[in-house]
């Protein structure tokens, strides 16, 4: 039976991150990857921009670390295999290889993985986007397609639509929600998204699913559930993203949405960490317990956990964020923008004039904020949550555009 000191579950950013810090931490343990893709680490936030889905760049820009990285800092990348099983009692986990591998330390870094459309589909011409195997499979199909049909609202709905126009396609968007992410955003947002998108050519079905896929082999159309029918030879499935954990059920390792973890990135389990899009962990920033999916916090909580692993007890603490462009805007969501029931939301700006944010106020603090061509305003709002900011009897001065948010900080 092979054992290792540290045993990481994942090879995305928070894996690779984590390995990458254990070793500069730990010059002479044994570190193992494992993952279920069979490539080294590469960029997954590329796959939904321009350049790489558009092949203006070298494909082999996609990498982020080379086949000999991994050689050099001695960190055994075992690729293409599944993690099926945890014993963490035994400290042990099962491979689809066969093979099992006892851990002293063990991280889970599993990300998401997208939800599989339910309805009976077509062999070809339905796709989801998460892996660079899902990447290379639209690119492919593309040159063979001239509409195509996008689902769902969100940060990679909004990209596909991008590329597929640029690509020349004619683009229809099918969003179940009467406006554009609905409900994260409110109507106003929406529709400076849904204006910038319509202005780019894409056709939006609002309020609307679709209720069967036309053709046996390849995709021939699709039928919504009012009955309007759509020519495309290729959809895009944006329809949720879940976490692999299924494995981890009968291990005792405690999920919600995703994995717990304190603020440590510590699950409930001895020996056992979680981190990036997969954690669901305690922020001391917010003082809530959250679920992130993007590639800063993902990078930065391998980092942290690493630092854990090996014996520091330092809390993780960041305000994530995350920003977007296309059809001539751009969007970002900072802190944890949700507007939940007990949270006011402050508008800042003009929807109209399609310079619109939203700050999010609980108790007097800054949770989080979105802005649509408003990412100036990134940084400070960044602060103000870091900070702590008492923001209790100025909502007016929040919600003025013209006032100077770093007149709040001190
Ligand atoms: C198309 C796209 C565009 C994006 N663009 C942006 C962006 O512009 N900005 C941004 O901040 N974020 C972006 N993101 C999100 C960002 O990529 C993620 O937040 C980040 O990659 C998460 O890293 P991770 O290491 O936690 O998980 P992942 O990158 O998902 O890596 C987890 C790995 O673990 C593997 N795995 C899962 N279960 C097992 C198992 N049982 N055994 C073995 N391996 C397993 C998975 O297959 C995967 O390879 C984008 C995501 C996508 C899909």
């Amino acid at each position: 039976m092979k054992s290792v000191k540290y045993l990481i579950i994942g090879g995305g950013v928070a894996g690779t991150t984590a390995a990458e810090t254990l070793r500069g931490l730990d010059v002479s343990a044994s570190i193992a990857i494992v993952s279920d893709e069979p490539y080294r680490l590469y960029s997954r936030i590329m796959l939904s921009k321009p350049n790489f889905f558009l092949q203006k760049i070298p494909f082999e820009q996609i990498w982020l670390k080379t086949e000999s990285w991994y050689k050099e800092k001695n960190i055994e990348l075992i690729s293409g295999v599944t993690a099926n099983a945890l014993d963490a009692k035994a400290k042990n986990v099962t491979l689809s290889s066969g093979e099992v591998i006892t851990y002293e330390k063990l991280l889970l870094a599993v990300g998401g993985r997208v939800r599989i459309w339910d309805l009976k589909i077509p062999e070809a011409g339905v796709f989801y986007l998460r892996t660079l195997d899902d990447a290379k499979a639209i690119i492919a199909a593309v040159p063979n397609a001239k509409q195509a049909l996008s689902i769902g609202g969100g940060f990679v709905s909004f990209e596909m639509c991008d590329m597929l126009r640029l690509a020349n396609l004619e683009v229809s968007l099918i969003l179940r929600e009467a406006h554009y992410w609905s409900p994260m955003l409110d109507e106003a947002s929406g529709k400076i998204i849904e204006r910038a998108l319509e202005k780019g050519g894409v056709k939006i079905y609002r309020n609307a699913e679709v209720a069967s896929v036309l053709g046996e082999k390849m995709v021939d159309g699709a039928i919504l559930k009012d009955g309007t029918r759509l020519a495309c030879q290729m959809i895009i499935a944006g329809i949720g993203l879940s976490c692999p954990t299924d494995w981890l059920k009968n291990a005792g390792v405690a999920v919600n949405h995703g994995i717990l973890a304190n603020e440590y990135l510590e699950t409930n389990m001895p020996d056992v960490w979680a981190a990036g899009d997969a954690a669901e962990f305690r922020d001391v920033i917010l003082d809530e317990q959250i679920q992130l999916g993007n590639w800063v916090n993902a990078q930065m909580h391998g980092r942290a956990a690493a630092f854990n692993m090996t014996g520091k007890h330092d809390p993780f603490k960041l305000v994530s964020f995350y920003t977007t462009q296309g059809f001539g805007i751009t969007i970002a969501f900072v802190g944890d923008s949700r507007p939940l029931p007990e949270r006011t939301v402050i508008p800042r700006g003009s929807a109209d004039a399609g310079s619109y944010g939203r700050i999010i106020v609980k108790d007097g603090k800054v949770f989080g904020a979105t802005l649509i061509n408003r990412t100036n305003e990134l940084g400070l709002i960044s602060k103000m949550i870091e900070k702590n900011v008492n923001v209790a009897g100025r909502e007016q001065d929040l919600g003025n555009a013209s006032f100077d948010l770093k007149t709040l900080i001190v």
